[in-house]
């Protein structure tokens, strides 16, 4: 689709020219936001056509909650080595359990409490495992929702000073939430998987994944203990960002 390369730039070059004070006056804002909203377009469409990933290598995978092949996927884009596990046959690809994790280095290797990270990556290789066919997509660079472990650090510094999840990221000058999941959908049809149960407590991201050509047939709730430290943290992200918890006390500890 290298046509599309053209247009793209050419874009790319009138939003950086309306920025400047020497604006021509036939770029007026809602030139700018067509302009900008078919950047964003275009750059979601080369996604999704265009091979964004590569498959490194792969390797058996013993591990406390079972028996995984891992794979490495390296992107093309900017070198990030990405993983997935796979539990049993793909085959036809129909309805495989699947988990699509963001990076979070703080909650998956150091078991924070700030959040359910760590919790969630654990009980869905234990659900694959029990099912006996899945896989677990560990995204890289999804650090605090997309800002960086940095950043992430600076926004847990709001947040003890009372600022939730969200207006700690907007008190930085940050998106609240700037995944993307163009490389995740690439590994998952890479694999072979075609529809998925996808675990998540996050319906953004069933419908992103399915922006990229995946069919989601059931949204799995992936719900992991509360406690004092995560408490406030996933009320937020139930109340501002959609996410869906049964906040009852079956899964209280504290
Ligand atoms: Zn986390």
């Amino acid at each position: 689709m290298d046509f599309l390369t053209p247009v793209y730039l050419l874009a790319a070059l009138l939003i950086g020219t309306t920025l400047q004070s020497s604006s021509p006056p036939i770029l007026n804002e809602a030139t700018i936001f067509s302009v900008g909203f078919l950047v964003i377009a275009l750059s979601l469409y080369k996604k999704k056509i265009n091979k964004i990933v590569k498959r490194v290598s792969s390797a058996r995978l013993p591990t406390a909650c079972g028996s995984f092949v891992v794979y490495c996927y390296k992107s093309m884009s900017d070198g990030l080595e990405h993983v997935a596990i796979v539990k049993g046959e793909i085959g036809k690809g129909k309805n495989v359990l699947v988990r699509v994790h963001s990076e979070c280095l703080t909650g998956d290797i150091f078991g924070s409490a700030r959040c359910d990270c760590g919790n969630q990556l654990e009980l869905a290789m234990k659900l694959i495992e029990e099912a006996g066919r899945g896989v677990v997509v560990y995204l890289r660079g999804h650090e605090g929702r997309g800002i960086g472990l940095g950043h992430k650090l600076r926004a847990y510094n709001l947040q003890d000073n009372g600022r939730d999840t969200v207006q700690a990221n907007e008190d930085l000058g940050l998106p609240v939430d700037s995944r993307d999941y163009g490389i995740g959908a690439q590994i998952l049809k890479d694999l072979g998987v075609k529809t998925m149960k996808l675990m998540t407590n996050n319906p953004i991201k069933c419908i992103k994944l399915k922006g990229y050509g995946l069919e989601v047939s059931e949204r799995v709730p992936i719900v992991t203990p509360i406690t004092k430290d995560n408490k406030r943290y996933l009320e937020t992200k139930e109340a501002k960002m959609g996410h869906l918890y049964s906040l009852g006390t079956q899964n209280a500890i504290y």
